[in-house]
Order: C-alpha cells, then structure tokens, then sequence
C-alpha cells in the first residue's frame, strides 16, 4: 500500500491544516510551536486552520484545560478558520461531541470484519507485555482474542466481560508514506499489533478518532511532533479500511533543552502561560518558536504575516530544535523596544503604584523600557521614584559630600521654581557652580535616586511625585 504525494505545499494550492491538542495540561511550548506552523502553512497557501480540541480521554481531559489553552492560543495571536467557538458545519470541533460520527465509521469496520473485540484484561495486557520486553522482542499485542470463534464472542458479549474493539492489521504488507519533513517512510505491517480503536468504556481511542477526524474534517496536511511519526501507519491502515482520504503527513523534531532532553518541567518553565505571566511578550515567543527547527534568512522581529509568507517547510529540520532562553530574551528585548506608549504602560502596569496619574505613568515607562527585559526588573524603579527617600550608596554619599550644599540649594531652588524639569534645574546649578558635563548631573542623579547609574534621568525626574525631588534636592543643601 502506498499513499500520498510528497512535494511541499505550493505557495498557491490552498492546505488545510490542524491543530489538535488534548485538554490533559497547559499549552507546552512544543505545542505552541506545532499550532504556530500549521497556522503558517494555512497561511501561507490561503487555505484554513482548523483547532481541533481531543477530549475523548474523558479521565484526563478537563474543560478547564481547553479554556485555557484557547485563551493561550488567543494571546499568542494564533486564529484558526474553525473550532469548538467558531462552528462551520463541518464541525462539532471537540471530540466529546463526535461520538455519534465515531460509532458509524466503527460500525463500518465492524461490517468489514476489520475489527474484533478483545477480551484481555489489563493485566493480562501488561503481563504478556512483560514476556515480551523481557525475551528482547519489542511489545506488540500477541493476538489473544483475534480469532476467537463467532460463539465465544458472543457468550462472552453477553456475559457482559468487557471488551475493547482492536483493528485486524493486515499481515505481509507495507505501509508507505512520504513524510513532509523524514521523506520516505516504509513500515512493515507485521511489526504493528492489532491495536485498539475503541475502548472498553465505549469511547473512540486516539488513532481512530484522530485519523477520522482529519479525514472528515477535510483536513489535507498534518504537521505534528514527531513522537507521532509512528502512529501514521496504523492511521493509514484505519483510513484505507474506511475508504477515506489520508492527509500528507509531516513530523516536526521535538524541542529539547539546553541539554539536549526533551523540554520538559526539568527544565524551568515549558508552558506558554509561565512566560505570559512573567512578562514575555508575544512576538518574542512566536519569533523564537518560528526558529526552532525551521530555518529561515530573515532576521529581525517578524509579524505572522510575515512569518507566513517566509514560512518553507522544505526549510524544517530533522534534529531535535533546542528551546534557548537566552535566544527568547534577545526576541524579547526587540520586542519591548517596539511596544507602542499605551501597551508599554499596560505591559508595565503590574509593577506601577495603583492610582498613578497617566503623566508619571507614561514618563516611568518611557524611562525604564530600554532597560529591562520584564517588568519585573523595573520594581526596584519602581521603589526609587516612587517610595521613601533613597539610601545613598557609599559610592553616592561621596559625590554629594563634594558637591556641598551650594550646589543642592541652587539645585533645589530651581526645582521649587521648575518642578520636575531637568534642564532647568541643571541650568541653575551650572550657572551657581560653574559644573559642566559628569559633574554636573552625577550629583543629581545621586541625590535624586540614590545611585550613580540608572535609566534616563530627566524621563526618571519627570515621572517623580511633585515635591519629592525638591525634597531630596534639599536635604543635602
Ligand atoms: N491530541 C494529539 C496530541 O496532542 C494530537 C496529535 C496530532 O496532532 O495528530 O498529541
């Protein structure tokens, strides 16, 4: 058997892509990756993107996760064409709602004579699992239940024994594909063992809704991680038994960590709200995400559309893609530099005193984003302008002592007569000391904050409470 063609999407011949995440967790970054391409290559050809949620697994999916994986998605900037909130008839776009379509196709298989069910308890399962790994054979259903005779499954069905419904793998055949990213693929369908497409509570297991669900769906290119790569024969073998188109498929390399493991917890934060919450902006995530095993000759920060014209799947790679921080923060660094005024504010917002008028708002602002990376870093600036006068380092206390008190009570008469306007107040205290240049400003800007480095000092002074700089001008004149 043999299946699909295997040139990369044209430009102009429309794709229909997926994404399909099982509500089981938060939205890893591997993931965030997957839907990021699939959406591209939609894009890229002017076909559709459509979200997928996988919820059959009704012990570990949970609403609670698909809410928050769309909401992540949402934040990120990612839209699809269709889903479980944008219905278009080819739907319902949520697993748990397709049972009906599933049960149809099973009976099909069923009047094929594809399937069998399959009385093995658990135990048993992991057992003949166990004799297997342990004689160096790799584990594959031994075939217990397959040729049980017509009598003996039905006594057992009525018996009430519970039972899974296994597919027939053919025996002496080739499974073919050509993967978009692997090329060639051959599997022998005598490695596969019968395997499971409903499970004994009823529900459809995941290589058959999965494969129907493309298949019914439209969708005609799956780019998924690669720990799926050797799903696709039995998917395949699902599809021709059912007479339905397969997609072409494409197994992207799993995102590892600095250590070449596959990113996991071990290595710090992997969800996509982790970032979100500590700061990271979204056009630093998906630039980075854009890298990672897709290789491309732009530089710079890309908008989507952009990133879908430039998006190549000839360009994915086939080594594991290392998810890199340090490569995040320089995405990120160039994104908070392009922040527009009002989304600066509100990306600093959390930090910022409660209640600030728009004025300091947007001078602090101004002043501390090319300093920082995440907002956080700006909480100690925050303390500086806004809090109790600030200790003096050592350093600090001894450019005051020699400037003296001539210099603050020019310094702090002008700021009495100016208000937070440095030029001025630097005008009255050159013209009271003669000071030019470093001398002139460092004791400023040490009185003012404290220390002798730091963010723009006239943004700094402008976004400083009425009063407070005069105050701090003052106590050393
Ligand atoms: N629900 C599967 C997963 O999250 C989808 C795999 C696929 O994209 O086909 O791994």
């Amino acid at each position: 058997m043999s299946t699909t063609a295997s040139a990369p999407p044209q430009q102009g011949a429309p794709v229909i892509t997926r994404f399909a995440p099982s509500p089981t967790g938060e939205l890893h970054l591997g993931n965030a990756r997957t839907a990021l391409f699939n959406e591209l290559l939609a894009r890229r050809t002017a076909g559709r993107f459509l979200l997928r949620i996988e919820d059959t697994d009704s012990e570990r999916s949970q609403d609670l996760h698909t809410r928050a994986q769309i909401a992540d998605l949402r934040w990120l900037g990612i839209e699809w064409d269709a889903g479980p909130d944008r219905e278009d008839g080819r739907g319902p776009y949520r697993q748990s709602e397709r049972g009906a379509l599933y049960a149809r196709e099973l009976a099909v298989l069923e009047r094929a004579g594809a399937v069998y069910p399959c009385f093995c308890t658990p135990l048993e399962l992991s057992l003949a699992r166990r004799t297997q790994l342990a004689a160096g054979r790799p584990p594959r259903y031994a075939g217990t239940c397959r040729e049980l005779s017509a009598a003996e499954r039905a006594r057992r069905l009525t018996a009430g024994v519970p039972a899974t419904l296994r597919f027939r793998v053919p025996a002496g055949e080739r499974i073919e594909f050509t993967d978009l990213v692997h090329g060639p693929q051959s599997f022998a369908s005598d490695d596969i063992g019968d395997f499971v497409v409903r499970r004994a509570d009823g529900t459809a297991a995941f290589f058959f809704s999965n494969a129907v669900d493309d298949a019914h769906m439209g969708v005609t290119l799956v780019l998924r991680g690669e720990d799926h790569l050797t799903n696709t024969p039995r998917q395949l073998l699902i599809l021709t038994a059912l007479g339905l188109a397969p997609p072409r498929y494409g197994h992207v390399a799993l995102l590892v960590g600095a250590d070449g493991a596959p990113l996991s917890k071990r290595h710090g934060a992997v969800s996509v709200r982790e970032y979100r919450e500590r700061g990271y902006l979204p056009e630093a995530i998906l630039n980075h995400l854009f890298r990672l095993g897709h290789s491309t000759p732009l530089h710079g920060l890309l908008t989507l559309q952009e990133m879908a014209r430039a998006f190549d799947p000839a360009h994915l790679g086939r080594s594991p893609a290392r998810f890199d921080e340090q490569q995040l923060n320089t995405w990120q660094k160039e994104a908070v530099q392009r922040l527009a005024p009002a989304a600066a504010r509100s990306w600093l917002g959390g930090v910022l005193p409660p209640g600030l008028d728009e004025e300091s708002a947007s001078a602090f602002t101004a002043a501390l984003l090319p300093n920082v990376l995440l907002p956080e870093e700006a909480r100690p600036w925050v303390e500086i302008v806004f809090g109790g006068l600030p200790q003096l380092e050592p350093a600090a206390a001894e450019v005051v002592r020699a400037a003296g008190p001539g210099y603050f009570s020019a310094a702090a008469a002008a700021a009495a007569r100016a208000g937070s306007d440095l030029p001025t107040i630097a005008g009255a205290v050159r013209a009271a000391t003669g000071r030019k240049g470093a001398e002139l400003y460092m004791p400023l800007r040490v009185a003012l904050t404290g220390r002798a480095h730091g963010p723009e000092l006239a943004m700094l002074l402008k976004a400083m409470p009425a009063g407070k700089a005069r105050e701090r001008l003052a106590r050393f004149a």
